[in-house]
């Protein structure tokens, strides 16, 4: 599995990248609210182009509205979110643009259960992208060679085990070449002997230098992989650090009680 992983290619186009784009994500002094709730309390984070970020915290922190602010399955109510260097705003046209360089992996997969596993890695690229559909179908099937599926290409959903349909939310994903992926506790709705198998996918991505954005409690790969790791605790960030900083001499409380339940 690992060595399959290991030679994903690079998703983002290498002559895109450029000093002007090194910031991938910038959160300045972002706040949303549910109603009255304030869910996330001014949130400054910046994501360098390249970087691995994971993001931890309490259950009910505000880890899965942040990442979904990121692509606007949320709606922030005041600071800013620039994404590849585009401001997220009302304007739909922006949204769309946005979405079209993030890609999301969700726990729940998400994957269209009336569809193929083909057609679900094809539908984006065809209807947003306008690629003809057998140069998605290519596409596609690359994809799902590096997450080592192919042979279940023109399966359903609720045919594949939860791992396979992780996996194929991720080659999906990376169909659209995306060049930020976040990830919303991609292994949490796993069984135990799933988990690996999308890890991997995942460390392999990031070898190859994707820029992510990972919300998960999986501590191995936040040390393997991470190169920041973002602690949030009702709805702010607590204390972010190099992942041996974070593990081996958290700052906060907070974080040293969250860390001594979860380890
Ligand atoms: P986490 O991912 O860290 O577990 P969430 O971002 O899912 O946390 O949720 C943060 C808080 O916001 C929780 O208290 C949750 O109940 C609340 N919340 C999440 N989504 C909604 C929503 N659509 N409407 C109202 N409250 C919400
Ligand atoms: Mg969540």
């Amino acid at each position: 599995m690992s060595e399959h992983a290991a030679a994903m290619p690079v998703s983002a186009d290498e002559e895109r990248k450029g000093p002007e784009d090194e910031v991938a994500v910038d959160i300045v002094d972002m706040n949303k609210w549910f109603g009255d709730f304030h869910v996330l309390k001014n949130i400054n984070l910046q994501v360098r182009r390249g970087e691995r970020i994971v993001v931890c915290g309490p259950s009910g922190s505000g880890k899965s509205t942040m990442i979904r602010c990121i692509n606007r399955l949320e709606e922030h109510q005041s600071g800013s979110i620039i994404v590849d260097g585009i401001e997220l705003t009302d304007d739909l046209k922006r949204i769309d643009e946005i979405r079209r360089e993030v890609g999301m992996v969700f726990q729940h997969f998400n994957l269209f259960p009336h569809l193929t596993i083909l057609q679900n890695c094809t539908l984006a690229p065809i209807w947003v992208r306008r690629m003809p559909k057998r140069e998605a179908e290519e596409v596609a099937m690359r994809y799902l060679e590096r997450v080592q599926i192919p042979e279940q290409a023109n399966k359903y959903p609720g045919q594949l085990s939860g791992g396979q349909q992780q996996r194929v939310a991720i080659a999906r994903a990376l169909c659209m070449n995306p060049r930020i992926m976040l990830f919303d506790e991609p292994t949490s709705a796993l069984d135990p002997e799933m988990i690996k198998e999308v890890l991997d996918v995942m460390v392999g991505l990031a070898n190859e230098g994707m820029t992510m954005m990972v919300v998960t409690h999986e501590m191995g790969f936040a040390r393997q992989v991470a190169d920041r790791v973002v602690f949030m605790d009702a709805g702010q960030i607590i204390e972010q650090n190099k992942p041996e900083e974070f593990f081996n001499s958290p700052q906060h409380e907070r974080t040293k009680l969250f860390l001594s339940q979860i380890l």
